[in-house]
């Protein structure tokens, strides 16, 4: 599973690991360029993700079935597997498939205040995120040697 990042949830994985490359902390996952988060990268189109433990494998930061970055771990696993529907009430998210069926009957959560604010923290950074995906790939156009990762949190970095 693919844990989307933006600009906000990378600035907290390098507190989190201050000395780490930025390859440790973010991998980029070819994309459609119709994707709303789809970013010029490289001479093609991506996305930004969290590292994984190697091809079709989990999460890099799940350590004994804990996640060791708990704290710093990104809007969208905090909200996992809530979102909001229509109605913005609670709901646990149809592509979390097996827990949707084991575990919901598809009526809408309880009212929770801190899932509600964990994802609309989510909602206001991805808004804001895709503004800035936006005005990246303006940005760089066709400028291959300017299509880094190193040169995309550069950009992104003043925003977070
Ligand atoms: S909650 Fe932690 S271990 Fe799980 S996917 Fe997110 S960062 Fe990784």
């Amino acid at each position: 599973m693919e844990v989307p990042l933006n600009h906000r949830d990378i600035a907290r994985l390098i507190a989190h690991f201050p000395e780490a490359e930025l390859t440790e902390l973010v991998r980029m996952v070819p994309a459609d360029s119709s994707d709303p988060d789809a970013l010029k990268l490289e001479n093609s189109w991506r996305v930004l993700s969290l590292p994984n433990q190697g091809p079709e494998k989990g999460c890099k930061f799940l350590n004994e079935n804990q996640c060791s970055i708990y704290r710093s771990r990104p809007t969208a696993c905090q909200n996992f597997p809530l979102k909001f529907n229509k109605k913005k009430q609670l709901e646990i998210a149809p592509e979390h498939f097996l827990l949707y069926e084991l575990a919901c009957d598809k009526a809408p959560m309880p009212r929770s205040s801190r899932a509600i604010q964990a994802l609309e923290q989510n909602e206001r950074e991805f808004k804001e995120y895709r503004r800035l995906v936006k005005a990246w790939n303006l940005r760089v156009g066709d400028q291959v040697e300017k299509q880094t990762l190193t040169e995309l949190w550069q950009y992104l970095k003043n925003y977070s």
